[in-house]
């Protein structure tokens, strides 16, 4: 696949769905690829990109954005409370909010840069122990504690569904919450499922080795 066949892929989808294209964002998901191959997406008109490492967006990025002012990049990994500091400094979106105590750090390191990113809570649809994102049971305190003790602007909710079930009921699930919440941005869909996202209501997809072709490395 190569992005012009992602992207049709969207558009035929959001047609059945009786949706715009508008309303998808593709994130294409960069991690592992040398920026060779992301400026060639840029020099075709691409803009949006995901990175789940801290240290490599700080690595690739800036040099692009010299050519490319407009590029949007969203922290889709774990974050480390240690690295808030960066993750605030080299990116644009947060994807993967899923404590107080991230929230708390990301709202304190946002006032001192003047940064006020959007930011999507991660929650863990499928309560898997390893897994990054809140427990479904802690998704009302962690919202309210967001909308009450710091200035953090929740735009909506990301899941990662477990490798080995259907996505389905995951994305139903993040879909049903988001609406709970009034949450109005739904993340979720990656290479092998974002057309089944799409049908649950995803407004961001991440696509990674469907645009870019396969990682150098994990
Ligand atoms: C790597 C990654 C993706 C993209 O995965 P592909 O299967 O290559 O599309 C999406 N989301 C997250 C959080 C990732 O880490």
């Amino acid at each position: 696949m190569s992005l012009s066949d992602v992207k049709s892929d969207i558009a035929a989808a959001c047609k059945d769905a009786g949706r715009t294209v508008a309303s998808v964002t593709l994130v294409a998901v960069s991690k592992f690829q040398p920026v060779e191959k992301i400026e060639a997406l840029l020099q075709s008109g691409h803009r949006v990109f995901g990175e789940n490492r801290v240290q490599e967006g700080k690595e690739k990025f800036p040099a692009l954005r010299k050519k490319f002012p407009d590029i949007e990049l969203h922290f889709i990994g774990h974050l480390q409370k240690n690295k808030a500091k960066d993750a605030v400094k080299f990116f644009d979106v947060i994807e993967t909010v899923d404590s107080t105590e991230l929230a708390a750090e990301l709202d304190h390191e946002m006032t001192k840069q003047k940064r006020n990113l959007p930011c999507f809570i991660q929650v863990n649809t499928g309560d898997e122990a390893q897994k990054g994102g809140v427990a479904i049971k802690d998704l009302h305190a962690l919202l309210a504690f967001c909308r009450d003790k710091t200035k953090l602007k929740i735009v909506g909710l990301m899941c990662i569904p477990p490798v080995n079930e259907l996505p389905d009921l995951h994305f139903a699930l993040l879909h049903k919450l988001a609406g709970e919440h009034k949450l109005p941005q739904l993340s979720m869909g990656m290479s092998a499922d974002f057309l089944r996202a799409l049908r649950y209501g995803a407004t961001h997809v991440r696509i990674g080795s469907a645009v870019f072709g396969a990682r150098e490395s994990q």
